[in-house]
């Protein structure tokens, strides 16, 4: 199971213990999430300052060019904001599922692209290998994805999105290999990742109960890169279709066991999902802040805008 664990500090728990009759130990412990703790505090302020001082200076060239910038993207490492969330024995920072989500809305705030990349290889990627991989896989990818590596996490097809495990892509067993074919749509980070966790067909005739996960690097032969998306709104955070030509990999790259390439996606996207809602809330945040000091300054009509 994804757990979502969250501390509080003891500060916290009596202050904001509901009151009664029964004594502050026994009653539940339900906290307001906008009470951050001393380590959630510090990492929203780490992130702020990357995002205003490194970010901000650079979204708009990033937006125009649909590119992130790989000095940003390097200094996102350096931050160890790509492996947030993996283990520090991995080399990762080991922060909550909560940080987690603080970090992706503070920058989002500025830039939901950049957001996206670290979302997405935090909350999909990583989770997926740490959760489900072997130790063999976590030893070289999860370190790989802390370092300098970019993961990205590929379901989707043209025929089959919300219906996921329609998918059409397959993996033909060959020996102690599988070669997989199909096409692969709509993957985030495609053009900058350094691998691939394809979800693949092992047995058709199995329906949804043949989907199994595999690890496959980029450069790897048949790994074909099409042509990128043009997004509307976060164009930095590249999209891109990903077609798979006869990939023959050993049966070593498959993540967890076989066959259950479905459950492991179901989980980690459930997780995903609450921190796509962090980088919109994150982005909406971001254009009120910038909206409202506009609204103070302007003046039309002999009355500054935000006093009509
Ligand atoms: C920004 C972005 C990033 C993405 N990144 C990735 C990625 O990294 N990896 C990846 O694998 N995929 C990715 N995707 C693809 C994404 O997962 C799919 O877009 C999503 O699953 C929806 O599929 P679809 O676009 O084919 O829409 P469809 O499945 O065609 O759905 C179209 C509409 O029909 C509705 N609908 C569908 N089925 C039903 C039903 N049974 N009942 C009622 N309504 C229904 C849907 O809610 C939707 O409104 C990304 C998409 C976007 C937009």
């Amino acid at each position: 199971m994804f757990k979502v664990p969250r501390k509080l500090p003891i500060s916290a728990i009596s202050t904001f213990s509901t009151t009664g009759s029964i004594s502050a130990q026994q009653q539940p412990r339900v906290f307001p999430l906008q009470h951050l703790n001393e380590n959630e505090k510090k990492l929203v302020e780490k992130v702020k300052n990357f995002a205003q001082s490194s970010v901000k200076p650079l979204v708009r060239e990033m937006d125009r060019d649909a590119r992130i910038n790989k000095q940003l993207l390097k200094k996102a490492f350096d931050l160890k904001l790509m492996g947030l969330k993996i283990d520090p024995k991995y080399g990762g920072s080991g922060v909550s599922f909560f940080e987690l989500v603080l970090a992706v809305e503070e920058l989002s705030k500025i830039d939901p692209a950049i957001a996206l990349i670290m979302h997405l290889q935090n909350a999909l990627v990583a989770p997926l290998i740490e959760e489900f991989g072997n130790e063999e896989l976590k030893e070289k990818y999860l370190k790989k994805l802390c370092k300098d590596s970019v993961g990205a996490f590929a379901l989707s097809e043209v025929v089959s999105g919300s219906d996921a495990f329609a998918m059409q892509t397959v993996a033909k067993k060959d020996g102690d290999h599988f070669i997989l074919n199909g096409s692969k749509w709509g993957i985030s980070n495609a053009p900058i990742a350094d691998f691939f966790l394809v979800l693949a067909n092992a047995d058709p005739e199995k329906g949804y109960r043949g989907v199994t996960c595999f690890i496959v690097d980029r450069d790897h032969e048949g790994v074909v890169l099409g042509e990128q998306d043009d997004n509307l709104g976060m164009r930095a955070g590249t999209i891109a279709q990903v077609h798979l030509n006869s990939v023959r990999v050993p049966k070593t790259s498959i993540v967890g066991e076989y066959g259950k390439g479905y459950k492991y996606a179901i989980e980690v996207l459930n997780a995903s999902r609450i921190v796509i809602g962090a980088q919109m809330v994150g982005l909406a945040q971001g254009c009120f802040d910038q909206t409202i000091p506009y609204l103070q300054e302007r003046k039309q009509f002999g009355s500054r805008l935000i006093d009509f």
